[in-house]
Formats: C-alpha cells, sequence, structure tokens
C-alpha cells in the first residue's frame, strides 16, 4: 500500500506532505499513482512512539492481557514498539520464552514487541540468568531487568551490568530496597499516616538509584532507571549525569499528574508500585523531564483483572494500564503547561527509549529513506477516557472519566496502517 500524507505538521513545527511506500517514507514523486491521499491538515506527525517499559502478561496471565490484545492497545494509543517487561510465567529468562513473546508480536503483527530478559532466575535476585543466549536469541534481547523487583544484591547488579557490555546492553533496575519498603502500600507521609497505610519512604528507591549509578560508573556499563518517583531521585540522576555516568532514566504519564492524594477514598485504582508521591515531586518530575535529566516516558503498563482491582487496598493489586493515555497525560502535563514542545515530546517518547534499548527501526528522523513508524496526532481534539471502550483487555486505568487532551487519529506501522483512517 501507498500512502501520500499532506499537510502534517512535523515534529520541529513546519508543513511538510509525507510519502510511503511498502515499508518506508519515499520521495512524492516516486509514489505509485494507486496511492491513498490522507489529509493531515492541523494535525502533528511524531516519529511511532515507542515504550521501554510495558508488562504484557503473556505467557502465564493471559486472564489481564496477551500480546495480541497489548499490541492493540499500543497501537491506538500511537506505539510503533513496546517492551514486554520479564515478569511472565514463566518468565523471560531463558531463549526460549523471549523467541515466544517475540513471535507471538510478530504475529500479531501490529507494532514490534521486544522482550526485555530478566537478570535473575525466575525474579529470585540471586542467579544470574542466561543473559548471553538471549541476547543471541532470534529476540535479540538488549534490555534486561527484574522489574516488579529490584536487583537487590550488589554482587549480582555488579556482574549483570559487567556482561551486558559485551553487546552493548542496558539493565533496566527497578529500585526499590526491599526491606525498607515491606509491606507497604503507598507514599510514606500525611497521606499514608492519616489513612493507616503502611508508607514507601522516598529514600528507599533514591538509595537503589545512588548506589547504581556508583555501579554503573565503576563498571563502565549502561544503566536505565524504570519510574523514577521522588525529586531526590531526579537529583542523584543530574549529578550521575554531569559526572558522566552511562545512566538513563524513565518517568511514567501516572507519575507526572497524580499525587498520594488520590489515594484518600482507598480506591485502589491508584495502587501502584512505585507509588503516587507529592506535589513537589510531580513538579520535580515534569521539570527534570523537560530538561532531559529524565531521557524518556514509558508507560508501566501493568493490566489486572478486576478481581484483582476491585477489592480492599490492601490486598489490590499494584498497577495500571496506560499505553492508551500516555501520549495525552503528556501532552495535558508537559505541552500543555509549557514545559515541551512536540520536538521534544518526539524525543522523550520515540527517538531516545528507541536510542537506549537499540530499536534500530524506531525513533527516526521522519524523511525519504527511513522506516515509516508514524504517529498522526489531533492535538486540539479532547476526549473523555473510557475504560469500557479501551482496547486492552484490564480495565484499570485511573484516568476513567477524565478528559484529555490529543487524540490519536492514525498510526503506521512499517509503512502499514495499523489502526485509524
Ligand atoms: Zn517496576
Amino acid at each position: 500500500m501507498s500512502y501520500l500524507l499532506k499537510n502534517a505538521t512535523m515534529p520541529n513545527g513546519s508543513k511538510a506532505d509525507l510519502a510511503i511506500h511498502d515499508s518506508h517514507f519515499v520521495a512524492v514523486s516516486s509514489l505509485p499513482k494507486d496511492h491513498q491521499v490522507i489529509d493531515l491538515a492541523g494535525k502533528q506527525v511524531l516519529p511511532g512512539l515507542v515504550d521501554l517499559h510495558t508488562h504484557l502478561r503473556e505467557p502465564g496471565f493471559e486472564e489481564s492481557e496477551t500480546v495480541a490484545t497489548g499490541s492493540l492497545s499500543a497501537v491506538r494509543g500511537g506505539f510503533t514498539a513496546i517492551s514486554a517487561m520479564a515478569n511472565t510465567s514463566p518468565v523471560a529468562d531463558t531463549a526460549g520464552v523471549v523467541e515466544q513473546v517475540y513471535r507471538l508480536g510478530q504475529a500479531a503483527g501490529l507494532c514490534d514487541v521486544f522482550p526485555i530478559g530478566a537478570v535473575t532466575e525466575g525474579l529470585n535476585g540471586q542467579t544470574l540468568s542466561e543473559i548471553g543466549a538471549m541476547a543471541d536469541s532470534a529476540a535479540r534481547v538488549r534490555v534486561f531487568s527484574d522489574d516488579g523487583k529490584c536487583v537487590f544484591d550488589p554482587l549480582i547488579m555488579r556482574r549483570a551490568l559487567e556482561y551486558v557490555k559485551k553487546f552493548d546492553g542496558v539493565i533496566a533496575q527497578h529500585a526499590q530496597e526491599p526491606t525498607l519498603t515491606q509491606d507497604a502500600q503507598m507514599n510514606e507521609g500525611a497521606m499514608s499516616a492519616q489513612l493507616g497505610l503502611k508508607g514507601w519512604p522516598a529514600v528507599a528507591e533514591e538509595a537503589i538509584i545512588a548506589r547504581d549509578v556508583l555501579l554503573a560508573e565503576h563498571t563502565k556499563s549502561r544503566l536505565h532507571i524504570c519510574h523514577l518517583t521522588t525529586a531526590g531521585g531526579v537529583e542523584i540522576i543530574r549529578w550521575a549525569k554531569a559526572r558522566g555516568i552511562q545512566v538513563t532514566a524513565e518517568v511514567t504519564p501516572h507519575h507526572l499528574l497524580l499525587t498520594d492524594d488520590y489515594a484518600k477514598n482507598y480506591d485502589p485504582i491508584f495502587k501502584v508500585n512505585p507509588p503516587l508521591r507529592l506535589e513537589s515531586d510531580v513538579l520535580a518530575l515534569r521539570a527534570g523531564l523537560a530538561d532531559g535529566t529524565i531521557d524518556i516516558v514509558a508507560t508501566d503498563h501493568a493490566p489486572h483483572s478486576s478481581e484483582s482491582k476491585d477489592c480492599e487496598w490492601s490486598v489490590a493489586s499494584f498497577g495500571m494500564v496506560g499505553l492508551e493515555t500516555a501520549l495525552s497525560i503528556v501532552i495535558k502535563t508537559m505541552v500543555e503547561t509549557g514545559a515541551m514542545n512536540y520536538e521534544a515530546v518526539a524525543q522523550r517518547l520515540s527517538i531516545a527509549p528507541a536510542r537506549i534499548a537499540r530499536y534500530e527501526n524506531h525513533g527516526q528522523v521522519l524523511e525519504v529513506g527511513s522506516v515509516a513508524n508514524l504517529t498522526v496526532v489531533d492535538t486540539a481534539a479532547k476526549w473523555v477516557v473510557d475504560r469500557d471502550l479501551m482496547s486492552t483487555r484490564s480495565k484499570n486505568t485511573p484516568f476513567h472519566g477524565f478528559e484529555l487532551p490529543g487524540v490519536v487519529t492514525h498510526t503506521f506501522f512499517s509503512g502499514k496502517l495499523v489502526f485509524g483512517g
């Protein structure tokens, strides 16, 4: 199929016509005669969004999400590449499991699904998994994470950082000091005291970030910090980058908007790991994302069945779905506030995550010769989030009923129109 996309607003604000033939952007003059014309007047285009942190739940928890339903949710949200976290059942800690997930992604055919490999066997925190075999597999894994659990043992963390250097990999750390957060339910502060829920102090996150940036410096390896949530964490990353340490960091959309005040009615839809923090943290995260201290936005899309969310706070699962609302939350918190323009949005949601994970066909400049991974957004349009209309198999969005800016109208993956039109 061939497309001529007319009058698109490019990330830098200029206007352009874009031509797609087969899987690539081509010169308008070289389009075959039978191409389809789509008028994008007034619409913003972005390189296809790339998520570095997606829980797809397959294999093992298909009642919450599958690779196929997660892929559909992704392209509705404008993503053309997602990264399947390893905490499935079985855990993605062998070449066999990562190849299975990779092939399920190819079979769904809507976007690239890149598996993340577990750092330790069965996420046990004690024995390194088959990191080399996963890197050499058909899935060519470059990102390794025990996400959901912290790689707590500093010797294991050091060895993992050393190991992935061989093939330019990166360790993505879920920074949560386990003894400081035992049985913790939400951010530790005035709200947790008022609600009588066990608190989760900021220092439990920051202590691991501080340790690991020093380990990354010592090993001269690449470290990525998942879902940063505290002002202090932003300061540590800023310090580490100034020292030349190879560290990158992500923030989730929900941590850019929500605070622990939302927990006040004990509604577990707001229960998430790491927890919602304070207004001062939200502002520090926005400032860090705007100035590039925080490299990317990643969804931490975490689908859960209604049974595990429609219950008492203390027994509910941690996590929120996020693929279909991520871009709108970024527009609301970063663009509409004047903190970022669309060139920066393209950086933080596509170019930088593709670079960190070495996803070669993603995060490219929208020009002749590039693979046609493209998201089209009507930035002037608003929509009301309705959990029952979403494509994810789970309903656990904290944004149900929110009116948000920015409607994704088309997603092209490798030249194919996979959503909209
Ligand atoms: Zn995590």
